[in-house]
């Protein structure tokens, strides 16, 4: 038998926000998945600001099961920094990071744990299909990574969520990593250390509604967008670098025109107004992007802490041996 003390042990961080349904099926099915593998389990949920009865059974729960641990945040942080904050107070020799609603199988972490012990450090779950989203989805979630795949250096694998292993030494160097406008998935690319991945079909959710509406997907492509790409304002540039040399061309044709007597200089009003409100709107839209760098600047500048806890509920073994 392994001896207790030399057994590695695995922290599954599950961020939730109001999941009561799947929270039940999340613990059996996770305890069932990692039952026969030679490291200990502990289950870190993190609740994101629920509002129904999940957190009240995970502290149920957590009584008589001393696997279970609840980190409860102050308010609704977010998806991202709720897995950062799961992240931060793991101390396991490897962080697994797995959504509530059961779309990524918990059966899948033995895979995910089989190329750990090879020496791989990162192990993403890379989708073969994903059943039960809406087409409008899947589009853009493809779209989204064909276009942050061109426009960043950082190669973020695509058709790849949350669902990853990260050894104990990419929590650490993720761990000095502050920003507030965090995209994860993209950071642990970034890192680096030794990436593999592993297929899996991605399961529709077990019960409940998305917590990601279209516009909060937006959002989160927004942000991965601006943290780790400068494209956007290098475009602004050539639109900027365009609209000038059409202008040039313009006001030489005028002026040959005015010189030569080509034409009337009156006429030419729809012309004009035109080319106003064409300047004065790409104008404003460039002003407008450079403003959202701006603002990211202004935010990440201030440097308050990414979240706060209200409470951590360590489970508890009845039977009186130490808690993992
Ligand atoms: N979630 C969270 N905070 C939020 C939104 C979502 O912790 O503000 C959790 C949610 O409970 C789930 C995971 O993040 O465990 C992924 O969200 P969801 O399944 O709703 O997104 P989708 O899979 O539809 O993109
Ligand atoms: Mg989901």
């Amino acid at each position: 038998m392994t001896d207790n003390s030399t057994r590695k042990q695995i922290a599954v961080v599950v961020p939730f926000l109001n999941e009561e349904e799947n929270i039940p099926v999340m613990v059996e099915r996770l305890s069932a998945a990692m039952a026969d593998q030679p490291e200990d389990l502990v289950m870190l949920f993190v609740d994101d600001g629920s509002t129904d009865g999940s957190a009240r059974w995970l502290a149920d729960k957590a009584r008589d099961d001393a696997r279970i641990h609840l980190i409860r945040l102050s308010r609704n942080f977010g998806h991202q920094l709720a897995i950062t904050a799961g992240m931060d107070h793991a101390d396991a020799d490897a962080v697994v990071i797995i959504d509530a609603d059961l779309q990524d199988p918990p059966e899948v972490i033995p895979d995910l744990l089989a190329k750990w012990r090879e020496g791989f450090e990162v192990v993403y779950a890379v989708r073969k299909s994903r059943e039960g989203e809406s087409w409008l989805k899947k589009f853009l979630a493809s779209s989204f990574y064909r276009i942050f795949h061109s426009m960043s250096n950082v190669e973020v694998p695509m058709d790849t969520g949350d669902f990853r292993l990260i050894d104990r030494k990419v929590v650490d160097a993720l761990g000095d990593v502050r920003e507030l406008h965090r995209f994860m998935r993209g950071l642990t690319c970034w890192v680096g250390f030794r990436q593999c991945a592993v297929e899996y079909q991605r399961a529709p959710r077990h019960a409940g509604t998305t917590k990601y509406p279209v516009w909060k997907s937006a959002k989160l492509a927004w942000d991965a967008i601006t943290s780790f790409s400068g494209s956007p304002l290098r475009w602004m540039m050539g639109v900027g670098v365009a609209v000038s040399l059409g202008g040039i061309l313009l006001a030489a044709r005028l002026v040959a025109s005015k010189l030569f007597g080509w034409q009337e200089s009156v006429p030419g009003w729809t012309s004009q107004v035109t080319l106003m409100l064409l300047l004065g709107g790409i104008n404003l839209m460039c002003l407008g992007l450079l403003g959202q760098y701006v603002s990211r600047l202004f935010e990440e500048s201030k440097k308050r802490p990414l979240y706060f806890v209200r409470e951590y509920i360590r489970g508890s073994d009845p039977s009186g041996k130490p808690e993992a």
